[in-house]
């Protein structure tokens, strides 16, 4: 028996149907239950009427004993955007801090970006999730809470669309919580449940070399995207902190690994900087760099952030062409809410984006 409370939302399916059996419950009562929290996003799982020996585990556990409880984030805030197209919901934790979790909708797509830590180590200059630094890491459930909370939202906006598409592109580094992260991407894609597919699932990350090879080993069937930023050393150390100690040369190697083993293509992120990493030679070398590498290179325009004086670029159209004219599809990211902070590297609980506006989309 657990002494310390545990998440129901950061169990897979097959610990739910240890914890049933452990208490002697039949594992075939796991379904009712996962479809009780994946399904209908059940906040209060004593409220529902399952069937007897599920109805008397749920009053033991959950209710009596408390061994196990939901992640409930309260919403802060809800701040939607003029292009009516994303909302930024601000989900308080446990412990009183603050993430961000956004939800785009483009071509009757939707889209859930998430947080994986509060605040980020890394440090990229550019970045206003990065200037925050770390505070730490998300368990699982609060990783799997932000999943429901969004599919929530969306229930009440479109009560007939899905979500489909998860990018792990908010608030942190993805594969600095490596182990939280791919246990909840397992629980959200699993079938049964929230059930979005592996192959809708981005995790974006900044570099971290042993982590994208054991990605790789795993063989973790999510799409992989990094963020590049630079086609030298110094170019990319200079926006990039971390690039030092994962150096581009070992970056790239391990994307190449990472390509051969699985198979996979890679995302290349590529935040457009004036005069930094903007040039028609720095689009060659990024060309000549991921010869051999199945990739496709997402440009993204800079968001403004408080603490950074970099400009957006205006080559971004010569920079794709080049990169196109090697042979490498390259496309813009678009510019999805950034008059809420919800925008790339906007993201940062408690500074940017959080007065209330008026609601201007549907
Ligand atoms: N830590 C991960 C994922 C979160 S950041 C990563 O770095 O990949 C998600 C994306 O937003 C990254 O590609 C990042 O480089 C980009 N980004 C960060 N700050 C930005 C800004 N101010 N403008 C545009 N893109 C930014
Ligand atoms: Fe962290 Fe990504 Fe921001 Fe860099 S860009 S500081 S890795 S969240």
């Amino acid at each position: 028996m657990n002494l310390v409370p545990q998440s129901l939302l950061g169990l897979l399916f097959s610990e739910i149907e240890s914890a049933l059996s452990d208490a002697g419950v039949l594992k075939h009562h796991a379904k009712a239950l996962w479809r009780a929290i994946h399904r209908d996003h059940a906040i209060d799982l004593t409220e529902i009427d399952f069937l007897p020996p599920l109805k008397k585990w749920v009053e033991a556990y959950v209710g009596i004993r408390k061994s196990y409880f939901i992640d409930a984030p309260e919403q802060d805030d809800e701040i939607h955007s003029s292009d009516g197209l994303t909302r930024k919901y601000l989900l308080r934790l446990n412990d009183g801090q603050v993430i961000e979790t956004v939800l785009m909708g483009y071509d009757g797509r939707f889209t859930a970006c998430l947080s994986s830590q509060a605040g980020c180590a890394m440090g990229c200059v550019f970045c206003a999730t990065g200037q925050m630094g770390f505070v730490r890491h998300l368990t699982v459930g609060e990783i799997v809470a932000q999943i429901r909370h969004v599919r929530r939202m969306l229930a009440q906006i479109h009560p007939h669309r899905r979500l489909r598409n998860i990018v792990l592109m908010g608030m942190g580094e993805p594969l600095h919580n490596y182990d939280s992260v791919m246990k909840a991407m397992d629980i959200v894609s699993d079938a049964r449940g929230s059930s979005i597919s592996p192959l809708k699932i981005a995790i974006s990350t900044v570099g971290l070399v042993p982590n994208i090879l054991r990605m790789a080993d795993e063989n973790r069937p999510y799409r992989l995207a990094v963020s590049l930023h630079g086609s030298t050393e110094e170019e990319r150390s200079a926006l990039v902190p971390t690039s030092k100690k994962w150096n581009l040369e070992s970056l790239i190697g391990a994307c190449r690994s990472y390509c051969q083993t699985t198979g996979k293509r890679i995302f290349f992120e590529w935040t457009l900087i004036a005069g930094k990493n903007d040039s028609p030679e720095t689009a060659e070398r990024l060309a000549a760099l991921l010869e051999g590498i199945d990739s496709h290179v997402n440009i993204i325009p800079l968001n403004p952030t408080n603490g950074f004086a970099g400009a957006a670029s205006e080559s971004g159209a010569e920079f794709q062409k080049i990169i196109r004219k090697s042979g490498i599809p390259c496309t813009f990211r678009q510019r999805r809410g950034i008059d809420v902070a919800a925008g790339c590297g906007m993201l940062k609980a408690g500074r940017v984006g959080l007065t209330k506006r008026p609601s201007v989309s549907n």
